[in-house]
């Protein structure tokens, strides 16, 4: 399944490297993770810390998966609403989950600072515009939601956005302590760490089947037989080879990266920029003065394969970054279009397999997938090791929508 087609622009700010050798294999290891994108390399790390014995095996070469493509915003706020989120588990468990989510920016930013690779971590506040009048109510409900339980932010009226940015919307909440990352260097940089630190890193290797033995479980791939204790899917969008995913709806995104712009004015301290639509658009810049884009979300699985198509989707694209920011010469360089998961209930899957004995899954979809990948790293850190993390049922496999 092609998971993009198109130009992303990540490759171009980190060589791709050779592909990861392995001459060695360990007889059984403590944890296989299949999958090297953001969530596989964010298991790894934490497990490798833990000094356990771990491997990853990749069908692709690690990080070039959806990570190649993330367009590299890390929030706390969710496409489900804090206060929409209290009315679908509860304001104990909602509050929480924001919290892990705040906790998971935070946590980026430690394991950015370690790496060998920048990975062009900067701390940036979001604004969320209401994209029509009826939408203010909305706003406004979710900027008192987050304000009485403590996260940072702030309300917009239309004359605060005209003050700040080169366009106004009848209302806006900004959240503070996000950020932007480049996810394709900040992958390869903790793939090299963990290299070094001992980890074994297979690409081309893909996985095709996974069977609990009696103390070991089997893991079949195209380059013979793996065992391990444990084994964790973070497989990303595609089908995984064990475990059915109840509650995925598999869509298509796209994006675009203009070339870089002479210099970013009316953009208040260079936010995310989003709205209450849905689908919604997305905008941020990078350290070279480009603005990426995205949004335009279709109900089809697979990567759109035409480039016309996704010239034609960068050109409406573009119009809209043109009718926020007038004041700006904006021509295209990079567009692609890409395999884009959501969950229905808007949470990911993470944790243990209800039935299939040591399985683990980590599939952060959402626009929120790095906070996930980063939160859930940590979680199946603790199942595996400890058994327990006090916040795994707020996104447990055992759930109506999960994985059976
Ligand atoms: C256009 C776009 C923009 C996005 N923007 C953002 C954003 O701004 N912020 C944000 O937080 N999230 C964003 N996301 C979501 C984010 O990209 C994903 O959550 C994240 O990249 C997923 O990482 P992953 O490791 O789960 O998946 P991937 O990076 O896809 O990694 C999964 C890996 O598993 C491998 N694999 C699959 N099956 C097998 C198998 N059977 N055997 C071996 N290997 C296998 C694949 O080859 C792949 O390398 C965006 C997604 C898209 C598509």
């Amino acid at each position: 399944m092609d998971i993009h087609n198109g130009s992303p622009y990540w490759p171009t700010t980190f060589p791709l490297r050779k592909p990861f050798e392995v001459n060695e294999r360990s007889e059984c290891y403590d944890v296989v993770i299949v999958g090297g994108g953001m969530s596989g390399a964010l298991t790894a790390l934490a497990l490798t810390d833990a000094r356990l014995s771990v491997a990853i095996l990749d069908k692709r070469q690690m990080a070039t998966g959806s990570t190649m493509v993330n367009t590299g915003f890390i929030q706390y706020s969710n496409d489900i609403m804090l206060h929409e989120l209290i009315d679908q588990i509860g304001e104990r468990d909602a509050v929480r989950y924001y919290q892990m989510c705040l906790k998971a920016v935070k946590d980026l930013e430690t394991i950015s600072n370690r790496l060998p690779i920048s990975s062009d971590f900067i701390v940036r506040p979001s604004i969320c515009f209401a994209s029509s009048d009826a939408d203010v109510k909305k706003i406004k409900e979710e900027y008192e939601t987050l304000r009485r339980h403590g996260f940072p932010c702030d309300y917009w009226t239309p004359d605060e956005m005209s003050e700040n940015v080169s366009f106004t919307k009848p209302g806006a909440f900004v959240t503070y302590e996000d950020a932007e990352m480049n996810p394709y260097r900040l992958v390869n940089g903790i793939l090299e760490l963990i290299e070094e630190k001992g980890t074994h890193l297979f690409d081309f290797v893909e996985v095709t089947d996974s069977m609990t033995q009696e103390d070991c479980i089997l893991i079949k791939t195209n380059a013979g037989t793996f065992n391990a204790k444990h084994i964790i899917y973070t497989t990303g969008y595609e089908t995984t080879p064990v475990g059915k995913r109840i509650g995925a709806k598999i869509n298509r995104s796209y994006a675009v990266v203009t070339k870089p712009i002479d210099q970013i004015t009316q953009w208040y301290q260079r936010a995310f920029i989003w709205e209450t639509a849905r689908p919604y658009l997305y905008i941020r810049t990078t350290t070279d003065n480009r603005i990426i884009v995205g949004g335009l979300d279709e109900e089809i699985a697979h990567a759109p394969k035409s480039l016309e198509l996704i010239n034609e989707k960068a050109e409406k694209l573009l119009i809209r970054i043109q009718e926020l920011f007038p004041h700006f010469q904006i021509e295209l360089d990079y567009a692609y279009g890409a395999t884009f998961g959501e969950s229905k209930d808007n949470m990911p899957f993470i944790g243990q397999h209800p039935t299939k004995k040591n399985h683990y899954y980590l599939l952060g979809y959402g626009g929120n997938g790095t906070v996930y990948s980063m939160f859930g790293s940590q979680i199946l850190r603790d199942l595996i090791i400890d058994g327990h993390h006090p916040d795994a049922h707020l996104v447990q496999l055992d759930r109506k929508y999960g994985v059976k």
